[in-house]
């Protein structure tokens, strides 16, 4: 029998605020084309200082929209970390493009940028970068690459809501950022995503593939009924109940951020104590600002077989992990079957997904939580290490 998670790993923050909009909106009857979906893009925008936000119904959605929207498809190629969630290479192989896939460096989890310049080839087209668990990529040196071999630049934010890198949010750095609100993210429409950029043309031209292509949305046009499209588009957007949520969400940010970084500092701080683990991301990094999605410890070489074990030693004891993420992206079968997996490629993002355990970060818990967790993890690697 499964124990009771006391301290769930991811935990939307959700109050009587979000439950009484959404009634709002249902008693409303206007369910999409509304001003809660302006309204949170407006709010959106105010907050990343990017000068366009286009609200989307899932970040994988805003990715593959952006690569649709400027030509990627077959024949190219895109440039992406081998340690991401999936989705980051599902958004390029949706358009019948190549995802060309790189190894970590193991202190960040981030790309290792060394390895960039070597994968360009005639065909690729864009680089996507993902600042993974919402430390902010070192992202000067793929701008110089990018512009040296006229590529798009793609930040997958789905992590990194409230990062900064050099006080500029992330996301405004690239050409594109786009965010995610699944539940278990800095926060939460149920299903969503946003996409940001500074270029009109283009906000232009997503805003109209997010629904279907046509020329006249539904407030713009004259006569009921009376529309026409140039375009093959899809439909991708968000509606009113879950624009509401965001908005009444984003509200919490700043609380939410702050709490993060002070519960991160805090197993930070007691993490020292332990050995045998190497925590990612704990070194000082002047000017990224992380959003402290989560925190991944490494355990060292003889206790990483023994990572089933510990992490049921802490389920057992309540508290909620997960794993970010359970495989190198190459390394999933599609892609495998797909490209064939060559491991010595990808030796660090292995690590990581093979040796490492995530636990939370979220801001329901209180520095005596993060105490008892750490205390915990303690004693499991005092348990397993002898075996
Ligand atoms: C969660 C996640 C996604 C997918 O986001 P959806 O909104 O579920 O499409 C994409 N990239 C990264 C890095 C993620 O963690």
């Amino acid at each position: 029998m499964k124990n009771k998670i006391k301290f769930p790993f991811g935990s939307p923050w959700i109050t009587s605020k979000e439950i009484s909009t959404v009634n709002k909106v249902l008693k409303s009857k206007i369910l999409v084309h509304g001003q809660h979906t302006a309204n949170f893009e407006k709010n959106f925008k105010q907050f990343t200082k990017a000068k366009h936000a286009i609200a989307v119904s899932s970040c994988t959605a805003g990715m593959h929209l952006f690569y649709y929207s400027v030509g990627i498809g077959m024949g190219d190629e895109v440039i992406v970390p081998a340690q991401t969630h999936l989705a980051t290479a599902h958004a390029i192989e949706l358009t019948g493009a190549k995802a060309v896939f790189i190894d970590s460096s193991l202190d960040t989890g981030n790309i290792d940028i060394e390895k960039i310049e070597s994968k360009i080839t005639k065909k690729t087209k864009a680089i996507c970068v993902v600042h993974y668990l919402g430390l902010p990529v070192d992202i000067k040196k793929i701008k110089y690459l990018a512009k040296k071999h006229d590529l798009y630049i793609v930040e997958d934010c789905a992590l990194a809501l409230g990062a900064k890198y050099f006080n500029k949010h992330v996301g405004t750095i690239g050409d594109v950022g786009v965010f995610s609100f699944y539940p278990v993210k800095h926060i939460t429409t149920a299903e969503g995503g946003m996409v940001i950029l500074n270029n009109k043309k283009l906000a232009t031209k997503i805003k109209l593939l997010r629904a279907f292509g046509v020329n006249k949305n539904f407030n713009q046009r004259k006569l009921p009924g009376i529309y026409d499209c140039e375009y093959l588009g899809f439909n991708y957007r968000m509606s009113e109940i879950h624009a509401a949520i965001g908005i009444e969400q984003l509200k919490k940010l700043p609380i939410i951020l702050k709490k993060r970084k002070i519960l991160f500092l805090k197993y930070l701080e007691n993490m020292k104590m332990i050995k045998d683990i190497q925590v990612l991301q704990s070194k000082k990094i002047k000017n990224l600002n992380s959003s402290f999605y989560s925190l991944s410890f490494l355990l060292n070489k003889d206790l990483s077989k023994k990572r089933s074990n510990i992490i049921q030693f802490l389920n057992s004891n309540g508290i909620g992990t997960s794993i970010y993420y359970p495989h190198p992206v190459p390394r999933i079968k599609y892609y495998r079957n797909k490209y064939k997996y060559n491991q010595k490629n990808f030796l660090n993002a292995q690590k990581i997904s093979d040796d490492s355990i995530s636990v939370s970060v979220s801001p329901y818990l209180s520095k005596a939580d993060i105490d008892y967790i750490c205390e915990k993890i303690k004693l499991a690697i005092k348990k397993y290490k002898k075996k």
